[in-house]
């Protein structure tokens, strides 16, 4: 957690409150759906960002992409689950924030997903950013911006 003094929007850097890319579960996109759900089931994670062979990000996986991609017309057909794979069913298009973003672009794209993807200049995942951890860090921020001012 970032000192009081540190905490600044404007010039916090995502890179200074991600989750490091080791702590973070992830699939490959040529992984069968199958590994997927396994992957999201064991983690308890709703979604998981997706990578390439090189560590390369290219989009987000959810159990409802994968439960969406099971219904046939008329049932459930669970032998998608091994002739699918992640990059047939995630979503490509969630966004991505570089390292030396700061915390106020975070913060844009935290409105609309409960977490973001961190990349460097060559697109390699370095981590996630959480809204969960910028909304502890300003719950932190007001309860001493309270104290102080008692
Ligand atoms: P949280 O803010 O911890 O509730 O996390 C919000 C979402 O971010 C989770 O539902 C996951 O989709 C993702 N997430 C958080 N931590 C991790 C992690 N260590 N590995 C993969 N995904 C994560």
């Amino acid at each position: 957690m970032l000192e009081a003094k540190e905490f600044d929007l404007a010039t916090t850097l995502v890179k200074d409150m991600m989750v490091d890319a080791e702590k973070v579960a992830h699939v490959q996109n040529s992984n069968p759906l199958e590994h997927a759900l396994l992957v999201l089931t064991k983690t308890g994670y709703n979604a998981v960002p997706v990578l390439d062979f090189h560590g390369i990000f290219e989009g987000v996986i959810s159990k409802s992409n994968i439960i969406e991609a099971m219904f046939g017309l008329e049932r459930i057909e669970l032998e998608r689950l091994d002739s699918q794979t992640v990059m047939d069913v995630m979503n490509d298009q969630a966004p991505r924030l570089h390292i030396n973003d700061t915390l106020e672009e975070a913060l844009h794209e935290l409105i609309d997903y409960n977490f973001v993807c961190v990349v460097d200049d060559d697109e390699v995942m370095q981590g996630i950013i959480t809204r969960r951890q910028l909304l502890k860090q300003y719950r932190n921020e007001y309860y001493k911006s309270r104290q102080k001012s008692s």
